[in-house]
């Protein structure tokens, strides 16, 4: 494989900044870029802006995390032009969404789509780096915004044989975009029972002939509470949209504060009941308990949910395959959804459990498990990411003295703050390994993030201009110009 790295040598840069993505991070990098008057490129694979909403176009595909809460809040404007139909918006909305806060804040013109970053290097005697990208293109620039997500590295399935099958194949992570895809009447197997499947499989299952999902771990899956807005709650909401901020970022969860439950040891056995039920039926998370996480409290509110999820699923072979015995809940991120497990109810869907019949190989028709060969017309994999570190990972990026990032990352992600790696100067990672990241709301500290990393480039632009750090060539030592909102930085 040929070296994509290229030096900076004595080039000018091309630009102050370059971001790489345009989801929720990388929109609000590009705007942060220019609004405080750094020049700015943006490049992104996909033919849109949107991350993780442009290409998990899957059926189902939702937010789990209530809309106005997963959402962006630096400018008032955009809180009060757009209107969520749903308390937990669904994949096209969210889309279309970051589009018009794309349009909004006119950043779309900076970026160039359709482009995958391959490779960044970095000139420590010139303290530049080099982007090259897919299209051919080498940008050499003075800080780098590694926008690139947590979950936008698709998992390859490590089945034998995935590549024979002679079916429609489609993974959830990269759901077509071009055209419909049709599955009426197919028999579809869906490989994977995390999220996406969760999401997934109620829909395929209402226009499929016949469903099966191969299990490999069970999940929690806890009702979505979702459903149309209140109108009063969102007109509060809109009376001050920077109070709000504040309020979600002091919250650990970064969502607008939670109501919290009691705390579980004090309550006697008739309470506690209530009390789960309450929690199960909106009132608060399960999390929200103030004890959820010692063993007293979590144990019964494992085996609330595992009851309350069993009693929705009639097979009872079934239903013990689909409770998750394995671990505690809040163990693993709960999935969610309210149509999920009835969906097992329907003669046309059935659970292939692979802890007790794993799968040997795909075959050119269908799946084939130590028990049974399944036929199938389509494979769905809901599969998952090379999460945290794989998008990372996967660019050849090399830092002082020739330092390869998946190099000093082979033993696990090192960095400071979840936000910068030690000998990769002025590179900033804004939705990456180690960040607060997927334990929060990640549009919450995408902004959060986000406004660190150019809280730290601010400051090192001071550093320069005072003497107390050596400089770095610049592209323009003209004054720069600061805009206060989106509509004032349009065409800037
Ligand atoms: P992303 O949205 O992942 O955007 C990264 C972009 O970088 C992608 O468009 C990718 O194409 C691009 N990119 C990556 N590498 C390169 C490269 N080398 N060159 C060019 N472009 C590149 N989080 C929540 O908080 N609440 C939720 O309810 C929630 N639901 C989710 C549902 C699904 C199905 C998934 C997959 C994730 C969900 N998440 C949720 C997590 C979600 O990823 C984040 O909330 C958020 O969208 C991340 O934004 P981001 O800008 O950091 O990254």
């Amino acid at each position: 494989m040929p070296d994509e790295n290229v030096n900076a040598g004595n080039r000018a840069p091309d630009c102050d900044v370059v971001v790489v993505g345009a989801g929720f991070a990388g929109i609000y990098a590009l705007w942060t870029a220019r609004k405080r008057g750094y020049s700015v490129r943006g490049f992104e694979a996909g033919s849109d802006v949107g991350g993780t909403w442009y290409w998990n176009a899957y059926p189902g595909a939702r937010c789990d995390v209530d809309s106005y809460s997963y959402a962006y809040f630096f400018d008032n404007e955009v809180v009060r032009d757009w209107d969520w139909s749903d308390i937990c918006a669904r994949q096209p909305e969210i889309q279309n969404y970051l589009s018009f806060v794309a349009d909004r804040c006119d950043v779309k013109p900076l970026i160039t789509f359709d482009t995958r970053v391959t490779a960044s290097t970095y000139d420590e005697s010139a303290g530049l780096w080099t982007v090259s990208t897919s299209g051919g293109e080498e940008v050499v620039c003075r800080y780098l915004v590694l926008a690139v997500g947590a979950l936008s590295e698709p998992k390859a399935p490590d089945i034998e044989g995935v590549d024979d099958f002679q079916g429609e194949k489609y993974f959830t992570s990269m759901w077509p975009k071009d055209r419909e895809v049709d599955l009426s009447g197919k028999r579809v197997g869906v490989i994977g029972t995390g999220s996406s499947g969760v999401q997934a499989i109620p829909e395929i299952a209402k226009v499929a002939s016949e469903v099966v999902v191969f299990q490999r771990t069970a999940n929690f899956v806890m009702p979505t509470c979702g459903g149309p807005m209140d109108p009063d709650h969102v007109a509060m909401l809109r009376e001050d949209p920077q109070a709000i901020r504040e309020g979600m970022r002091a919250n650990y969860g970064g969502t607008r504060p939670i109501a919290m439950g009691p705390r579980f040891a004090e309550l006697d056995e008739a309470g506690r009941e209530k009390a789960l039920q309450e929690a199960w039926d909106g009132g608060y998370m399960m999390t929200a308990f103030y004890d959820a996480h010692l063993p007293e409290a979590n144990e019964a509110i494992s085996e609330f949910v595992r009851k309350r999820m069993h009693e929705q699923v009639e097979d009872p072979w079934t239903a013990n395959q689909i409770v998750p015995w394995d671990h505690p809940y809040g163990g693993k991120r709960p999935c969610m959804s309210d149509v999920y497990l009835q969906t097992y109810n329907q003669p046309h869907v059935r659970l292939v459990a692979l802890k007790e019949t794993p799968i040997e190989r795909i075959t050119v028709d269908g799946i084939t498990t130590s028990a049974e060969h399944v036929p199938l017309d389509v494979i769905v994999f809901a599969t998952g990411f090379d999460a945290l570190t794989g998008p990372v990972r996967s660019m050849n990026i090399k830092g002082i003295g020739g330092a390869v990032m998946a190099d000093v990352w082979a033993d696990g992600p090192v960095n400071y703050l979840g936000t910068m790696v030690h000998g990769f100067p002025n590179l900033f990672l804004p939705s990456s390994a180690m960040s607060p990241s997927v334990l929060s709301n990640m549009a919450t500290l995408a902004e959060q993030q986000v406004d660190f990393v150019f809280d730290t480039v601010d400051e090192l632009e001071r550093r320069q201009a005072s003497g107390c750090i050596r400089s770095m060539n610049r592209r323009s030592s003209g004054p720069r110009k600061p805009c206060a909102t989106p509509s004032a930085c349009r065409g800037h």
